[in-house]
């Protein structure tokens, strides 16, 4: 039978990926939505979660879609009343935060369950078997695309804990954390923010791997034109290639893959099974990354920003 499942902020991610996903995903069915201003055609709405939760205990499911400065908050209200919760990426503002939910939710017994939708993109599981018994010299990830097109008027991003541009650079940096062998740490970090906001605009970094080959990663949110989504990895047996966000995988320019976006089905057919086995799913260390560049980042005031 499918689970009832209710979805927290009716905003851009949860209209384009999470209902749709939803709807074709025979495990659940989406019963309610909690909004502070929207709703949606045939489907219950509630404004607030206390609300919901309180009417609605048939619903055992809620999908987080908020930014993630009221993610936790809305996690502890949801983890309190038992029932299963799912995280949008990033999963929290802060490591702890997120490591203290993980903590409520064994005690509830309930699923926690900390979404990566990058590591859903066609090309990534393929990439991360072939990279698994390779010899790894050196990795980069440009990651440029135009704000103005894919954030317009989200001014939760550009305020303290809404991450800037490393809201879409942690999507790199949660396939990155998954295909490669070996886990990475940031040696030095450069974060150009703007001097009429809070979080970067472009950011350049430098990781070591474990095994001691360079990472490197662009992140630019300044790119007009056709949109950069790449990570390269070059090894002794050849260089891996993925592309336009981990659909499309090369090996040494020879195309493996390059399928549609089916991330955000990948993620509640995952849902799905960590209920079915009472697991929770919470990898932090793409958050942990971004956290490290905040902390040793050289900060460098550019020129303001304006939607
Ligand atoms: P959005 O369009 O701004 O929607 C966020 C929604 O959260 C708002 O519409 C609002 O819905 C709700 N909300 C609750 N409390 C809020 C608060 N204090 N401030 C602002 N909104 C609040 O953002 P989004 O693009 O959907 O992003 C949401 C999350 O999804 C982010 O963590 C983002 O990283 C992730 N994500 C976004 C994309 C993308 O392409 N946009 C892709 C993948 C992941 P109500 O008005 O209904 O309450």
């Amino acid at each position: 039978m499918a689970r009832k499942i209710a979805i927290v902020g009716l905003g851009k991610i949860a209209r384009d990926q999470h209902v749709p996903s939803i709807e074709k995903n025979p495990d659940f069915e989406l019963a309610a939505t909690v909004s502070r201003n929207a709703r949606l055609d045939g489907i219950d709405s509630y404004e607030t979660l206390g609300e919901m939760l309180a009417a609605r205990p048939d619903i055992d499911c809620v999908a987080l879609c908020t930014p993630p400065q009221v993610r936790r908050q809305y996690a502890v209200e949801a983890i309190e009343a038992d029932r299963h919760v799912l995280l949008e990426k990033p999963p929290g503002a802060t490591v702890a935060e997120v490591q203290s939910l993980v903590a409520l939710a064994g005690r509830h017994a309930v699923t926690l369950f900390a979404t990566w939708h990058s590591r859903y993109a066609q090309g990534v599981e393929p990439a991360r078997k072939w990279l698994a018994d390779k010899t790894i010299e050196a990795a980069e990830i440009v990651w440029r695309e135009d704000v103005r097109r894919w954030h317009p008027g989200q001014d939760w991003i550009w305020s303290p804990g809404g991450m800037g541009v490393f809201d879409p650079g942690i999507n790199a940096l949660s396939i990155l954390t998954h295909i490669l062998p070996a886990p990475v740490h940031v040696t030095a970090a450069s974060l150009d923010i703007p001097s009429n906001r809070q979080t970067p605009i472009a950011a350049r970094i430098d990781f070591l791997a474990a095994t001691g080959h360079p990472v490197t990663a662009d992140f630019d949110w300044r790119q007009q034109g056709p949109q950069t989504w790449d990570i390269t990895v070059r090894t002794t047996s050849g260089t891996l290639h993925l592309s336009a966000g981990g659909a499309t995988l090369t090996i040494d320019g020879n195309e493996h893959l390059a399928a549609p976006d089916t991330e955000y089905d990948g993620i509640y057919t995952h849902f799905a099974h960590l209920l079915a086995a009472g697991e929770s799913a919470v990898d932090l260390s793409p958050l942990q990354l971004v956290a490290d560049a905040f902390m040793l980042g050289n900060i460098r005031q550019v020129e303001e920003f304006h939607d």
